[in-house]
């Protein structure tokens, strides 16, 4: 690099700061400037109730190779903070249970499949016969559809389907199948059941989301000469009078990198008229809740795996997952539940939807619990993008030049997740310093 480019960071969620990570590495010096008090964005520790906990229970897989990465770069403990463990989909009240074994690729899938419960032989050998498809064609549609279209022309019905593939279908793109994008369903196939052994695995934080990468990233960035402004909201980015430059409140850089979610990105490039394709494609975007409920019983309640899927068929019913965070590093007897996408779930106050929750476990677990001493309900009404088929991504660089994007939602093969997120940070910063050196 000839020059040491002086870049702005707007956001600090995930994308911004594996951008600032990245920049760092090489030699940039940068500014991040976040609205919040706090770092991590839609990824972030919460207080509750004298316990730290998260926005939101994130999942992580063995293929987040960029996130792993990273977080080893900027020194966070991989083994300390997640806790690996095979996949497994287990539904007690389903009697639905799903665990690839150790075993090497392929072996792990159909060993996986052939050995689960709570479905037909026939239904295993179909979920097998699909992910073959998927594969014999790498994994390209030729045409984007949803993914109840794609499930239906492959067959695919009863148990494997509802307990199976619409919760991955839920989990990673936060759209209901019957809105969600066929190929991105497909690329998230292929880098997790379609992989390694090991990219297949759970990585379930054993810390809050503030410590598993947002701190660790921050001392690496001041560490290396950059700086975080929290409680900053940046309002616009102009031009320096003689046009060389970017401002931020009377600041220049160089560049700028607008790393906010789709919505927030999009009335910061509104001022410029060269951005109007962008701002008009991020104002077709539709976005999906996700609400996440804790409840916290007396430390001696403990579920039979740290994660467990609830859904038992029933109309009405609200639970997805429950994670036991006392499994998780956390207080014992914290419950935690979610519940994504859109659905009758937002449309219940919290003491309801606690109630409900609370009630629907002890169904699931077959046995009555004590009450829970508190709750705490957390709704994140723009979780993510609503990852429909054929969703139009930005560019990295958008035609000012100077004036860049990253956030999960420029990742154009991923859902809004926070590998999704990395990865457009890191490429973002890898086009700054191509563009500078
Ligand atoms: C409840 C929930 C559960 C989730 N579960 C999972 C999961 O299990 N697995 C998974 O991989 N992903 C999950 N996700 C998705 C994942 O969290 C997001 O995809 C990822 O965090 C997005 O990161 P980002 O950096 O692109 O955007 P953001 O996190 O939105 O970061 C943008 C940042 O910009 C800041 N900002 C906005 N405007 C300005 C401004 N004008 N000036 C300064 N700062 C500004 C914001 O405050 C924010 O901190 C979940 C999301 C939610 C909400």
């Amino acid at each position: 690099m000839n020059r040491t480019p002086e870049v702005a960071i707007i956001g600090g969620g995930w994308a911004g700061l594996a951008a600032a990570v990245e920049l760092c590495a090489a030699g940039a010096r940068v500014v991040v400037f976040e609205a919040a008090k706090q770092l991590g964005g839609r990824a972030r520790r919460v207080d509750v109730h004298g316990h730290a906990l998260d926005n939101g229970q994130h999942i992580l897989i063995g293929a987040y190779r960029e996130t792993l990465r990273l977080m080893r770069l900027v020194g966070a403990d991989e083994d300390a903070s997640l806790k690996r463990l095979p996949l497994e989909l287990n539904y007690p009240g389903a009697n639905f249970r799903l665990r690839l074994p150790r075993l090497p690729k392929p072996l792990h899938l159909a060993v996986g499949l052939l050995s689960a419960r709570g479905c037909s032989l026939g239904a295993k050998f179909s979920a097998a016969r699909f992910m073959q498809a998927l594969q014999a064609s790498d994994f390209a549609l030729t045409t984007d559809c949803t993914v109840a279209e794609l499930l239906d022309r492959h067959n695919q019905r009863g148990a494997i389907r509802r307990l199976m593939w619409e919760p991955l279908c839920l989990a990673a793109l936060n759209t209901p199948p019957e809105h969600a994008s066929a190929q991105i369903f497909a690329n998230v196939l292929r880098d997790s059941l379609g992989g390694s052994r090991a990219d297949t695995d759970l990585l379930l934080p054993t810390v809050d989301l503030g410590l598993l990468f947002p701190e660790h990233a921050a001392r690496f960035i001041e560490r290396h000469g950059g700086s975080i402004r929290l409680s900053t909201r940046v309002e616009s980015v102009t031009r320096s009078r003689a046009d060389t430059h970017l401002c931020i409140n009377g600041e220049s850089f160089a560049h700028v990198i607008v790393a906010t979610a789709p919505q927030h990105a999009a009335r910061l490039l509104q001022p410029h008229p060269e951005t109007e394709t962008i701002v008009r494609t991020l104002a077709d975007y539709c976005y999906e809740p996700i609400g996440t409920v804790y409840l916290g019983y007396p430390s001696e309640v403990r579920l039979p795996f740290p994660m467990l899927g609830m859904d038992e068929g029933k109309p009405g019913q609200f639970g997805q997952w429950v994670f036991d965070r006392g499994q998780l590093g956390g207080a014992h007897g914290v419950m935690g539940f979610v519940l994504s996408a859109e659905g009758t779930w937002d449309e219940c106050d919290n003491a309801v939807l606690a109630d409900a929750l609370h009630r629907e476990l002890q169904t699931m677990l077959g046995r009555s619990l004590p009450p829970p001493h508190w709750h705490q309900v957390i709704r994140e009404r723009r979780a993510t993008f609503s990852c429909r088929p054929n969703l139009p991504r930005p560019p990295r660089r958008t035609p000012v030049g100077e004036l860049w994007l990253a956030g999960d939602y420029v990742c154009a093969d991923y859902p809004a997740t926070l590998e999704g997120a990395v990865r457009s940070g890191i490429q973002t910063a890898c086009e700054v310093l191509k563009a500078t050196s």
